[in-house]
């Protein structure tokens, strides 16, 4: 901003000091407005937005920490910078001129040099934070289009990017736990833990909100981790309170992505000691696209968890076209049959499954049982097989909170 474009407010109940100040301001080429009182300095300042304000201290009626203090409680003018004048040079004065708002203080008598120099930075600075706040302006503009282009492009929602990366930290991310019962007991042998992401404006998000991105990003690493974490934690919690649940077994979905992170074995086995969880207590979920994809790297890496004792369930399987001999290269122990051919009581296919699995050492987990008469052709379909055979659905119950699932923990009651 060159000088003769900045205009300077100068505030002081003395004529004289007015006129020395607007004498050396305008010779350097600024516009100059005058005041000799606290209302009308005010006035001037929300009619004319100077750049920057000169405010003497001691005045009558109104002195110029109150004038300061009208100033930067008004949305208008609460920018414009404010540099105190006052003819004591005491400590008490200048740290009251600061914590009012004021930038600077200037001592009577002037020294035109000094003066000028603090002027001129003042202005410099506040012309430099004018320009910056338009370029954040002009940036948080072109992000937005670029997100915009982004979502359009990819199909995913790149608005919730920024907000899922500090997920964690601003800790959104909740898991949900839904029983997972033996058809034969009617107990409960474990929990499948589900993610939802509560955020600060959209309330609760349900994975598939935000799975896409995740997965598209290398934010399903951390959130991954996250997740495993999370559910041994609560799991060693469970194991603590419920001696008679010390078998509980707590599952967790993972994807094909999360498959290839370099340290999942070695964050999975630190995990596992961190919360003392026996191995075989954390069941994996990958899905049959997984056991589908690139054979090599996923079999090592499920291989040297499966080393561990981690145990691997195929989830919703019968979808999504696995190549059967595939079922006996992956260390695999249970199948978890997908709700939709519950739902359209495919019952030749859900008994064929079952048997598969039983013929091949697997026990089977059925989803998305949500009536008595679904659970009674069940126990009938696996009569003999019962004891390999688990449910879930919310004929037992709908995903909980950790609070809830502690509380269906300590009822204890069977729930066939
Ligand atoms: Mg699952």
């Amino acid at each position: 901003m060159s000088k003769s474009k900045a205009t300077i407010l100068i505030v002081d109940d003395a004529e004289y000091n007015i006129q020395t100040l607007s004498n050396i301001l305008v010779n350097q080429g600024y516009d100059v407005l005058e005041a000799t009182d606290g209302i009308s300095a005010i006035a001037l300042a929300n009619t004319h937005i100077p750049n920057l304000i000169l405010l003497d201290i001691r005045m009558p009626e109104m002195d110029g920490y109150e004038v300061c203090l009208h100033l930067k409680s008004d949305l208008n003018t609460q920018h414009i910078p404010i540099i105190f004048i006052s003819a004591i040079d005491s400590v008490e004065e200048k740290i009251e001129a600061f914590a009012v708002g004021g930038i600077d203080f200037i001592n009577k008598p002037f020294y035109l040099v000094e003066v000028l120099a603090r002027v001129e930075t003042h202005i410099r600075i506040g012309s430099l934070q004018e320009q910056l706040l338009e370029q954040t302006k002009l940036l948080e503009s072109q992000n937005i289009s670029l997100r915009k282009e982004m979502s359009n492009l990819t199909g995913l929602n790149w608005d919730l990017y920024a907000d899922l990366k500090e997920s964690i930290d601003n800790q959104e991310l909740r898991l949900f736990y839904q029983p997972i019962i033996n058809l034969k007991t009617g107990l409960i042998t474990g929990f499948e833990s589900l993610i939802r992401w509560q955020h600060s404006q959209h309330g609760i998000l349900s994975p598939i909100s935000f799975v896409d991105l995740m997965e598209a990003t290398n934010l399903v690493y951390p959130i991954g981790t996250w997740i495993i974490e999370t559910a041994c934690q609560q799991l060693q919690f469970w194991h603590k309170h419920f001696p008679n649940h010390s078998d509980l077994t707590v599952n967790v979905n993972v994807s094909t992505k999360q498959l290839t992170e370099f340290n999942l074995v070695e964050n999975t086995r630190r995990i596992l000691s961190t919360y003392q969880i026996k191995p075989n207590c954390l069941k994996l979920e990958i899905t049959e696209v997984t056991v589908m994809g690139d054979r090599d790297r996923t079999l090592q890496t499920i291989h040297q968890l499966k080393d561990l004792d981690i145990q691997f369930c195929i989830d919703d399987f019968g979808t999504g076209y696995s190549s059967l001999r595939r079922l006996t290269d992956f260390p695999i122990d249970v199948l978890k049959i997908d709700r939709s051919f519950i739902q359209n009581e495919e019952w030749v296919i859900v008994k064929a499954i079952g048997s598969l699995a039983f013929t091949l050492g697997k026990s089977i987990v059925v989803e998305g049982i949500e009536t008595t008469a679904q659970l009674q052709m069940l126990k009938t379909l696996f009569s003999s097989s019962l004891d390999k055979c688990y449910g879930q659905g919310y004929l037992f119950s709908k995903p909980l909170n950790a609070e809830d699932a502690f509380q269906i923990l300590e009822n204890s009651q069977p729930f066939i």
